[in-house]
């Protein structure tokens, strides 16, 4: 068996590959079930049965809408996003369909802000616009502490190569020889520079919660701005 439906709302699918991003981010590959269908941004409630969390926890597709595979981008930071690091092709696990409403749909152009792992979704929805041959603008800016936890660079950059209207910007937060060493994004400049379009944010509360503040402040409407939070911290987004 390589995948199941477990009842109308689990499916058990069988891992493809697992794909070590950077030190702490791993990408789990999963064959995709027939009729499974989600909209790029959407997450999926992944369930262990022996973690104590029955409920599942929430992981954003990582995939887009035409891929083959489903995946999801995990960072590791405590016990069942480490159990999820321990995958391997074969082994099987359950998800839930998929939900959630975190897009920009449209034409406008699409300012993408992410931090660290935060870059999931995003990935999905900028892979889902260049595939499906939209001409709409898009500009990323993504903020990681070091250039080795930069996830999915090479496909972002190969990217750009099929979509001249793809834009990334990477910040690096504390890695002073970075190429991209520099200051955190900062929601009035990026008001400035791209008027009327519609903005994505993802990342830790805090980041969130900053950059949209920020970005209402610099006169951006709430209605313009999409957003997904993945996990409180104490510390620095990305
Ligand atoms: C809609 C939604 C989508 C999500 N999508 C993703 C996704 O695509 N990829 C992903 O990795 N996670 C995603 N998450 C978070 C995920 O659901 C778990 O909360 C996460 O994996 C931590 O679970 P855990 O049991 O491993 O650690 P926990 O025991 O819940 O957390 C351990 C500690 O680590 C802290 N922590 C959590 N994240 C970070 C971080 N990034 N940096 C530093 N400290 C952190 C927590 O605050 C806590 O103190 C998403 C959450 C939601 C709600």
């Amino acid at each position: 068996m390589s995948v199941s439906s477990t009842s109308s709302s689990r499916y058990a699918l069988q891992v493809h590959r697992v794909i070590r991003e950077s030190p702490s981010v791993a990408t789990i590959c999963f064959e995709r079930p027939s009729g499974f269908r989600y909209s790029a941004g959407q997450y999926v409630t992944v369930f262990f049965d022996d973690t104590g969390v029955s409920e599942g926890k929430a992981y954003s597709l990582s995939s887009h809408p035409d891929d083959i595979d489903l995946s999801i981008t995990v960072k590791k930071v405590g016990l069942f996003s480490g159990k999820l690091h321990t995958l391997k092709a074969g082994d099987v696990v359950e998800i839930s369909p998929a939900y959630g409403m975190f897009n920009a749909f449209g034409t406008a152009p699409l300012v993408a802000l992410a931090a660290g792992v935060g870059i999931a979704p995003i990935y999905s929805i900028i892979c889902h616009e260049v595939f499906r041959g939209s001409n709409r603008p898009i500009r990323l800016i993504y903020t990681n502490t070091v250039d080795e936890e930069i996830v999915f660079q090479d496909e972002l950059d190969r990217l750009t190569q099929y979509a001249p209207q793809l834009e990334i910007q990477y910040i690096v937060t504390r890695q002073e020889d970075s190429d991209y060493f520099g200051p955190r994004m900062q929601g009035a400049e990026i008001a400035r520079a791209f008027p009327d379009r519609a903005v994505c944010i993802c990342g830790t509360v805090e980041f969130v919660r900053d950059l949209r503040r920020q970005l209402t402040l610099a006169g951006i409407s709430d209605d313009d701005i999409m957003t997904e939070v993945f996990f409180k911290t104490s510390g620095v987004a990305g």
